[in-house]
């Protein structure tokens, strides 16, 4: 787990890099024009911090999810807008579901409860919920998706696969919304015919971890 996740962050990290133009451009249509900006940095500081080296935990899933709570912080520390804090709980909270899991539990529930950890920290601090045109719109279809794979029993690539899939379905799926939170809602109406940055960021994310886990 801790390989694979390390492997993610990395990955998330080139990409995001990457697409950082493109995320901002995204943010130009209907919003300040800094979504890019402001993932880039905080992945590249995230990216700092693994260079670093990881400190000694007892136990792969654990060590995983201290990895995951930290990385978290330093995006609540260097992201900043709205995103910042978003992205940085969701990384604390799926950080603390892995460090608090049984060590018996299966990959693709850990994934699923971490992922339903984020939600629960995005929701809960950004007071929204699907189909108000943000990241929960990429990362709500992804669980549900994710959450079909596992009761059908397939394995945890297989999981990771059909969550990109939903997610990135569903930050297509912003494209018509009206938002109805953060900057974007400024704009009322002219918000509809735009993607949503950050649902585009959320599908990269976990594009990136169905690769990830894929290689590992
Ligand atoms: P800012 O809007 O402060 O400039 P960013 O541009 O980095 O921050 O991030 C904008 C993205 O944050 C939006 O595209 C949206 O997906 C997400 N977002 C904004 N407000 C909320 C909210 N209240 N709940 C969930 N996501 C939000
Ligand atoms: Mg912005």
């Amino acid at each position: 787990m801790f390989d694979a996740l390390e492997s993610w962050l990395r990955l998330s990290a080139a990409r995001i890099h990457e697409q950082a133009p493109a995320l901002t451009a995204l943010d130009q249509a209907i919003g300040d024009g800094d979504h890019g900006i402001n993932m880039d940095r905080g992945f590249a500081a995230i990216l700092v911090q693994l260079d670093a080296g990881a400190p000694e935990v007892e136990g792969d899933v654990a060590r995983a999810g201290t990895m995951l709570r930290t990385a978290g912080r330093t995006l609540i520390s260097t992201v900043g807008g709205a995103a910042g804090p978003l992205y940085g709980t969701a990384f604390v909270r799926a950080g603390s579901t892995l460090v608090a899991a049984e060590s018996s539990t299966a990959d693709g529930e850990l994934v699923l409860a971490a992922l339903e950890a984020a939600i629960a920290g995005i929701a809960g601090l950004g007071k929204a919920t699907a189909g108000e045109k943000t990241m929960l719109d990429a990362l709500v279809p992804a669980l549900t998706s994710g959450r079909e794979a596992l009761g059908a029993g397939s394995t945890v690539a297989e999981i990771t696969r059909v969550i990109a899939e939903a997610a990135e379905a569903g930050a297509i799926a912003t494209i018509p919304l009206l938002a109805t939170k953060g900057r974007a809602s400024y704009l009322g109406e002219r918000s509809v015919g735009h993607q949503d940055p950050g649902a585009t960021s959320s599908a990269l994310l976990l594009r990136s971890l169905a690769d990830a886990v894929a290689a590992a």
